[in-house]
């Protein structure tokens, strides 16, 4: 079966919101192995609507609408749809009733118009609405199938999840499932990893690669559609070992996971603490680090540097450090990360120092950037890098850059 997601609101063409509700659908429909081919995003309008649903009804076989059922006056989809379909609108009972309870409940006036939304498309499977007013509707029609979903994402995400998704697989004739797996890499350019995996992607056909980059990430989406959820498991192991094989240092893990929340699992696990010295950053560090709930467990503190008399005063930088190798060094980010980690009893400190841009600092230029790393009963590493992003890329890529080295 292959499908086509209509978002209706003139809030999406204006941009004042993102079309998540296609996503959330989009991603629900692979795994029950449904093709969907088309977003269309169509606004507030009957006539274009139409003309929306007409193109659909040419290139897919599953309809789902999102957004309009609402009781205003520019909620109009299922009053398009009953007009094109030639269906009466009716009142659904359970729905009716439901909407005067709220009422009721709430000890507020019931509308005309609230009365509207318990109009449903006659003959249709009504979808109950947990979460709000207005319900949701599947109907069969010559060979098209149309779901429609209410707008607010609070309300289709559960609603299709518990009633559409089950309505869905019981017209599925092919029981194919379609599994993905998400492998996250750092530290590798998407054209270098591409190259290296080339002959894969060339050759795929099931599992299927697909690459993506963002962020200084890039990530690998291996894909493949089965009969057997255990055989399209197997296969996908198979090509993320091959995948391993070439581009396995640079891998740091899976699906919706960040370098941030692996190295605190990680640091968890190994019972390590971590103090952090930030220059270049001035507190973004630690702001991802304090993000992860349960950071107390791994997180001593921090300080931000920003001026050399604090990176003297406070983090005992030495003057002669700041004279002869200047705050943009080796030597200067060697000694904030030993001494932030040692004043703030932390097993593993680290610094940022550098160049964030516009201007360059004493001579060094714009993406100049030293990050080290000073672990109990080791030797301290400094990691030297040019970046070439902007002021705001340059402090992101950096903080990265140090969860990865922490990581390794
Ligand atoms: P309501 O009863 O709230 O009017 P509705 O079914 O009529 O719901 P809309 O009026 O189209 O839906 O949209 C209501 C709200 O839902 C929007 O203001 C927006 O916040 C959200 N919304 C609508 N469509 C989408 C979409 N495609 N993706 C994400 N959010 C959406
Ligand atoms: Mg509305």
């Amino acid at each position: 079966m292959n499908a086509e997601i209509i978002a209706v609101g003139s809030e999406l063409l204006l941009g004042q919101i993102a079309n998540t509700n296609a996503q959330f659908i989009s991603k629900h429909l692979a795994d029950l192995g449904v093709n969907v081919y088309y977003h269309t995003v169509v606004g507030d309008n009957a006539a274009r609507l139409k003309e929306a649903i007409k193109i659909a009804e040419s290139r897919a076989q599953l309809l789902i609408f999102s957004g309009g059922l609402g009781p205003t006056k520019d909620d109009l989809t299922k009053e398009t749809i009953a007009n094109h379909l030639g269906k009466e609108l009716v009142f659904d009972k359970a729905a009716l009733q439901s909407i005067e309870d709220y009422f009721i409940k709430t000890k507020r006036t019931m509308t005309e118009n609230n009365k509207k939304q318990a109009l449903v498309l006659d003959g249709c499977e009504v979808l109950p609405n947990d979460h709000g007013m207005a319900p949701g509707m599947f109907l069969k029609k010559d060979n098209h199938f149309y779901m429609l979903l209410p707008g607010p994402p609070k309300e289709i995400q559960p609603m299709f999840v518990k009633y559409g998704f089950p309505a869905v697989q019981e017209q599925m004739t092919s029981k194919d499932v379609i599994i993905s797996r998400v492998l996250r890499f750092f530290g590798i350019g998407e054209s270098l990893l591409e190259t290296k995996i080339e002959d894969l992607i060339d050759a795929q056909t099931n599992p299927t690669i697909a690459p993506l980059a963002g962020d200084g990430e890039v990530t690998l989406r291996i894909t493949c559609k089965h009969d057997s959820v255990e055989e399209a498991d197997k296969l996908i192991a198979k090509t993320e070992e091959e995948i391993f094989s070439r581009v396995g240092e640079f891998f740091y893990g899976y699906d919706d996971t960040t370098l941030m929340n692996e190295l605190a699992h990680v640091l968890l696990k190994k019972n390590l603490t971590l103090a952090a010295a930030e220059s270049l950053t001035g507190g973004l560090f630690q702001q991802e680090v304090t993000s992860i709930p349960g950071a107390g467990n791994i997180f001593q503190g921090g300080v931000v540097c920003y001026t050399n008399e604090v990176k003297n005063q406070i983090l005992h930088v030495k003057e002669a450090t700041i004279q002869e190798h200047g705050v943009v060094s080796e030597q200067c980010a060697k000694e904030l990360a030993e001494n932030v980690a040692s004043l703030l009893n932390a097993d593993i400190g680290i610094s940022f120092t550098g160049v964030a841009g516009p201007d360059e600092l004493e001579g060094n230029p714009v993406g100049t950037v030293f990050i080290g790393i000073a672990k109990k009963g080791e030797p301290t590493k400094v990691e030297a890098l040019v970046l070439s992003g902007t002021r705001a890329g340059n402090r992101i890529r950096s903080v990265k850059y140090g969860q990865y080295f922490l990581l390794k």
